[in-house]
């Protein structure tokens, strides 16, 4: 039987994970079948049960899907643990192991790419979901300062910060501000439902670096207000989602492909549908 590979999410039709591991299977000769498959959170143990029934032996998982992949694997990593979400399955022998390759990724998106190095900077995430959890343990891990955690649901953040440790502080939703930030990561989901961003504070520093984890249409909002509000440096998620898929493709195949030339491969398109 052929192995197989996919990824998990809801909706699924749009992502571009598929073409990234065709592109690092075709630039390392290695022979890839990665699929995007459908599943409601509902519906979800039991398509991946029959994934691994027919071969499936890795995926990727993505919204609303992480924290049950988290909950169907009979073991994770430590990073996986950490943030509490999964979006890297392996199949050894007749389980799943979990693994979170998100943090590394937008890790290395944003040292390499973005020439960002997160040591002793101070940092605001905005969110406190799966995503913002994987990123906030591997600020931890680079020694930012302090990473600062808002989050419309206030007790999510608590949760987040408490879990962080000395480096984390909470900073509430209605009342947060960039004072004295370097780094302002937006990593809620509300870019998805197209309302305007419209934080509680106005004109930021020029050297305000801006990420949003998210890319396409959904990082529409947020991209148009940094720049709006003067920030010189801004960034989408694109290139952390090339980065994490990279790191992924290594779990199952061995080698980690080069990344920059499928990054331009889909930054071009996105560029062109942009207003
Ligand atoms: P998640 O676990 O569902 O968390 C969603 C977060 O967004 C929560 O903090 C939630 O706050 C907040 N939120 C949702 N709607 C909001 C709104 N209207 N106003 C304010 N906050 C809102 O999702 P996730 O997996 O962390 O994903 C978060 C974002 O990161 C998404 O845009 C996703 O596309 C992106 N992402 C990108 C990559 C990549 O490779 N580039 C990888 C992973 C995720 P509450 O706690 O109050 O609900």
């Amino acid at each position: 039987m052929n192995a197989r590979y996919a990824v998990f999410g809801q909706p699924i039709a749009h992502s571009l994970s598929p073409r990234i591991h065709a592109l690092f299977g075709a630039q390392l000769g290695i022979a890839i079948d990665y699929r995007a498959l459908e599943a409601s959170r509902d519906d979800f143990p039991r398509a991946l049960a029959a994934f691994a029934a027919d071969g499936g032996r890795g995926a990727n998982i993505t919204l609303p899907l992480k924290e049950d992949a988290a909950a169907l694997c009979a073991d994770s990593s430590p990073r996986a643990r950490a943030c509490g979400s999964v979006n890297t399955l392996v199949r050894v022998g007749a389980a799943w192991f979990g693994d979170s390759t998100d943090g590394i990724g937008w890790l290395r998106d944003l040292r390499e790419r973005h020439g960002f190095d997160p040591r002793n900077r101070r940092i605001l995430l905005l969110g406190a979901g799966g995503a913002a959890r994987a990123v906030a343990f591997a600020l931890v891990a680079a020694e930012a300062a302090q990473v600062i955690v808002a989050n419309r649901t206030p007790e999510r953040a608590q949760a987040l910060a408490s879990a962080l440790g000395a480096r984390a502080c909470v900073s509430a939703w209605n009342d947060v501000s960039v004072e004295g930030v370097d780094l302002l990561v937006n990593a809620t989901a509300a870019g998805h439902g197209g309302t305007a961003f419209d934080p509680p504070f106005g004109r930021v520093s020029s050297s305000l670096f801006c990420y949003d984890l998210s890319y396409g249409k959904a990082a529409a909002p947020f991209l148009a207000w940094a720049r709006a509000a003067g920030a010189a440096h801004v960034s989408d998620g694109l290139g952390m989602l090339v980065e994490q898929a990279a790191e992924s493709f290594a779990i199952w195949h061995g080698p980690r492909p080069q990344t920059e030339t499928v990054y331009r491969a889909l930054r071009a398109p996105l560029e062109s549908a942009s207003p």
